[in-house]
């Protein structure tokens, strides 16, 4: 078992000096364990303590009194999240919740930092996970964590999951409130045969979607593509941890639609697919170029 944690790290001009932040925000080092300490805690890694205060949390905190005009364009859901204008509001709202938006630095460290050289493999193992996390929701932290490159789409997705802890599962827990959009949402998938993890995810995935329907940007369209293509392997995951004796009809047709859907449109398959085809067309159009013979004057 760990020790006590240590006291989180006093922050360094350089990684301060890292953030830029939209307008009336600034961020400040709080007392909560980052996600890196958490995970080495949750699954007792024995982890030199030393290496425990790999990164630090800074909360992101609103100027009170900050009055933003309404932002004349909204950038695609791509953007990083630190420079989205939308940032201010989105620290308003869950402080509003309860919870606060911290940016983790033990998140996406580059797999060069020194605690990825090795020197212990259990901490490089976790150093190599954190590396594929760009946001997390926390509700023993009460609070989410993003990376410094986090994208907008994945503070939506986290911010989801807030939302859904403060007004659905924290609200049937207090006291019966008028049902609202999500809770609506949780049971038509409740309904279809989803767990109540199963059921939160697949929310959370859809309102990261529609925050990545931006038809003019290529980078949306194929992120898009990745992002209902882990919706559905969620969903399936989900839904074949029952033993299939004890699944209804329901369950089984939506593994079916899932499990199509997978193969012939969001999987690892059709994506290679697309990928052929478009470099395909690349490439006849550039031969068809180049082989066009010159018109004479
Ligand atoms: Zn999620």
């Amino acid at each position: 078992m760990l020790g006590p944690m240590p006291p989180a790290r006093p922050i360094s001009v350089k990684e301060s000096e890292r953030l830029v932040l939209p307008p009336h925000l600034i961020a400040e080092p709080v007392a909560i364990q980052t996600e890196y300490a958490e995970l080495a805690a949750a699954n007792h890694l024995s982890i030199p303590q030393a290496a425990l205060s790999c990164g630090q949390m800074l909360e992101l905190r609103a100027d009170p009194k900050a009055t933003l005009p309404a932002p004349t364009s909204w950038p695609c859901a791509t953007t990083c999240a630190l420079s989205h204008p939308g940032l201010l509001g989105m620290v308003r709202r869950l402080n509003g919740l309860g919870y606060r938006l911290v940016v983790d630095t033990s998140l996406r460290q580059p797999l060069s930092a020194p605690a990825s050289r090795g020197t212990h493999a259990a901490q490089e193992l976790l150093v190599r996970h954190l590396s594929t996390v760009g946001a997390y929701f926390s509700q023993r932290r009460r609070c989410i964590g993003i990376a410094t490159d986090s994208a907008w789409h994945e503070l939506i997705h986290e911010g989801c999951h807030a939302t859904f802890d403060a007004r659905v599962r924290q609200a049937v827990k207090n006291a019966p409130v008028a049902p609202e959009a999500l809770q609506t949402h949780y049971e038509h998938l409740r309904a279809r045969g989803y767990t109540e993890m199963g059921a939160e995810q697949y929310i959370c995935h859809t309102h990261e979607l529609y925050a990545l329907r931006d038809r003019s940007s290529t980078t949306a369209a194929i992120r898009r593509v990745l992002v209902w293509d882990n919706m559905n392997l969620d969903a399936y995951r989900d839904l074949t941890a029952i033993p299939p004796a004890e699944r209804s009809a329901v369950q089984k047709a939506e593994i079916r639609r899932i499990a199509m859907l997978r193969r012939f449109v969001t999987g690892p398959a059709p994506r290679l697919g697309i990928c052929v085809a478009v470099a395909f067309c690349a490439v006849t159009s550039i031969v068809g170029v180049v082989a066009k013979p010159r018109s004479s004057t």
